[in-house]
């Protein structure tokens, strides 16, 4: 295949919502500039990444002068950047950091951190089996493909690591019966970003904690979503009493560029020998100079007050257009929310998902939303989004429901 049929094979999947991809050339605050020089009201945020909005000056500042100075070093050697990063994400509450590239790859390390511990746990017994929920997103690599227990995603690409189970999501009478000294670990999203966004209940977070703490099993947050503020704490599992082992980082950490970060207590990292594990980008000082600026940014106790406000406008604003348009339930948390959109409705090609014609509608309208599980239709702005530019969202939201 020629490198030409690859850029073209690669672009023409439909995304989720349209058969005709948006081409997109520019950014600012919120919003995005497609070639046509047509302007959106992004709420998608390139997926819960664009934390700080588009076209900032101070980061492509911090990224020029770091890329002046220096690259790459590999992991045979530390830089500045990454040595300051960890100290932050880190804090007193971790003993290290172990950098990666993506969310999947975050996940993929915290699996086999998990599995190690067990190994070397005292007695080994050959416990290794890795307890996921239903509706999880993990990632699309191996093993956190085998966390994510939706058939679409998994069935293409079968058989998938073995040692796996799935629990129902929330269900602490089914937690309480599967989780045993059988497992090695946990993972689990606070919220469920891809899978419909269930939010976390207390409950459930309080059984895991306890049945992690007496199984000895290392409870994963998969915090890529959800973390850094996007719900309003620094960790989403702060704000639902979730008390996790280990947790995984990565959309907003670089400010765009690609960085995670599995954040490791101390009883895992002794028991994990140096060079079983690495990457060889992971953690380059420039995605590190980027991401320790970012995590000052979105760690500052009145960003995250506002964005629980913004939250709280948000979650008020898509509770009126469920009563106003017979909605199913307002679901997420924070700055990560959404409502279902159940049915369908008349299109240019016959019945379509509600859905679908809702984030074409507003497409049109000029507004970028993104889609979640089935049916509900996903809120995620840049964090830095104002008062006016979520109340204009929502004014069109309820114009384009009104036009279906
Ligand atoms: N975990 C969660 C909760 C996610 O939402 C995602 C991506 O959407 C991933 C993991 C995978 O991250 P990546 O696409 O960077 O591999």
């Amino acid at each position: 295949m020629q490198i030409k049929d690859a850029i073209v094979t690669d672009h023409r999947f439909p995304s989720a919502f349209s058969a005709e991809l948006l081409l997109l050339d520019s950014g600012c605050g919120c919003r995005l500039t497609d070639a046509a020089g047509t302007s959106y009201l992004d709420l998608g945020a390139g997926i819960a990444v664009n934390a700080l909005g588009y076209g900032r000056d101070d980061l492509a500042d911090i990224a020029a002068a770091q890329m002046r100075k220096l690259v790459h070093v590999s992991n045979l050697y530390t830089t500045g950047p990454a040595l300051e990063l960890a100290k932050k994400l880190t804090g007193d509450r971790f003993a290290a950091v172990q950098y990666m590239n993506s969310g999947a790859e975050a996940n993929e390390s915290a699996i086999k951190f998990a599995r190690m511990y067990a190994h070397r746990g005292a007695g080994n017994t050959g416990r290794h089996k890795i307890l996921a929920f239903t509706g999880a997103f993990h990632g699309r690599t191996y093993g956190a493909l085998a966390c994510t227990p939706t058939p679409k995603y998994q069935e293409p690409f079968g058989p998938m690591l073995p040692g796996v189970e799935v629990a129902p999501y929330n269900d602490v009478d089914a937690l309480r019966a599967k989780l045993d000294g059988t497992f090695a670990g946990v993972i689990v999203e606070v919220v469920q970003g891809e899978g419909g966004l269930a939010a976390m209940t207390p409950e459930f977070a309080a059984a895991l904690n306890a049945g992690c703490a007496e199984h000895d099993v290392v409870l994963i947050a998969d915090e890529v979503q959800t973390g850094l503020g996007r719900c309003g704490h620094l960790f989403a599992s702060d704000g639902v009493g979730l008390d996790p082992d280990i947790i995984t980082l990565a959309k907003p950490l670089a400010g765009g560029l690609p960085l995670s970060a599995v954040l490791l207590p101390a009883a895992v990292n002794d028991r994990l020998h140096f060079g079983e594990h690495g990457t060889t980008f992971g953690g380059g000082p420039v995605t590190c100079a980027l991401a320790s600026h970012v995590f000052d940014l979105l760690t500052d106790p009145a960003f995250l007050a506002e964005v629980r406000e913004r939250g709280e406008q948000l979650r008020q604003g898509l509770e009126s257009l469920r009563e106003a348009h017979g909605l199913g339930p307002v679901v997420g948390a924070g700055m990560l929310r959404g409502v279902h959109v159940p049915g369908t409705t008349a299109g240019p090609a016959g019945e379509q998902p509600r859905i679908q014609a809702l984030a074409t509608a507003l497409r049109a309208a000029g507004v970028l939303v993104l889609r979640s599980g089935e049916d509900v239709m996903r809120i995620a702005p840049p964090l830095v989004i104002s008062a006016g530019e979520l109340a204009e969202g929502l004014r069109r939201m309820d114009a384009a429901l009104s036009g279906l």
